[in-house]
């Protein structure tokens, strides 16, 4: 049986992907018309959901191609609506919800705050940063990367070299994302800017995957040297060049002022 069935595409969101509808199904009807309760299951098995999120309707939409295309899917009546969401983390969604109804990202980088407390923040971005890619949320995303920026320079003092952060935590985000993620060409454009060197350690090389590894070669081979990369990438001239917005979509900076 090819199609997909609604049970299926609830276990996996990444079926979202390959099929045309995305894989948010329940839907209960309660009282009011533009609140919509999310709840996140981290797997098919849990019971019970570990968290959930009360979103005014037009918020979902808007921040949120998945969302929307799962609202305009799913309605059946319009009333509040329960919808569940399998294979999503309660942490990164709680990024995803504060940024939604904030703009903000509770982290911060910088030679203020000591190492370990900026990886943990860095580990908040990047776990965010694929929940982005699940969501379809470009806004997210595009502000998830610029922090993401924003951690490679706070080590600008001590390197001229652009340090992308531990080999785990890069090679989690690569396998975790699609290849045509701007997070994808932001590192291979920051490996090519450091003359195709994933990190300073040799020993630290062998924690990225086959397939990182693998990539990085055929980028360092199509484009060799660091003169193929103009512009550090971490500080690009075009504070929009790593966005997915477009010419058609104002930068989500732009209404922050
Ligand atoms: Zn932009």
């Amino acid at each position: 049986m090819d199609a997909i069935s609604a049970n299926q595409a609830l276990v996996d969101p990444n079926a979202f992907h390959n099929h045309p509808y995305p894989a948010l199904m329940d839907v209960v009807i309660e009282d009011s018309p533009s609140l919509i309760t999310f709840l996140l299951y981290e797997s098919k098995d849990d019971s019970e959901a570990k968290s959930s999120f009360v979103m005014h309707e037009n918020l979902a939409r808007s921040s949120s191609t998945f969302l929307e295309i799962a609202i305009e899917n799913t309605w059946i009546d319009t009333q509040e609506k329960t919808v569940e969401l399998y294979g999503f983390k309660t942490e990164p969604f709680t990024v995803f919800y504060n940024w939604v109804h904030t703009q903000q990202l509770p982290v911060s980088f910088g030679p203020q705050r000591d190492v370990s407390a900026q990886l943990q923040d860095l580990d908040l971005v990047l776990t965010a940063y694929s929940l982005g890619e699940k969501l379809h949320a470009m806004d997210f995303k595009d502000a998830l990367l610029d922090a993401y920026c924003w951690f490679c320079r706070s080590f600008e003092p001590y390197s001229n070299y652009i340090i992308l952060g531990p080999p785990i935590q890069i090679g989690w985000v690569w396998s975790e994302t699609p290849p045509a993620s701007k997070i994808h060409e932001l590192l291979l454009d920051c490996i090519n800017y450091n003359g195709g060197e994933p990190s300073l350690c040799e020993e630290q090389v062998e924690l990225f995957s086959q397939d990182f590894l693998r990539a990085v070669a055929q980028e360092t081979y199509s484009k060799p040297g660091p003169e193929a990369v103009r512009h550090k990438p971490i500080m690009h001239p075009d504070p929009c060049h790593y966005h997915e917005h477009g010419q058609e979509n104002n930068c989500y900076k732009a209404r922050l002022f």
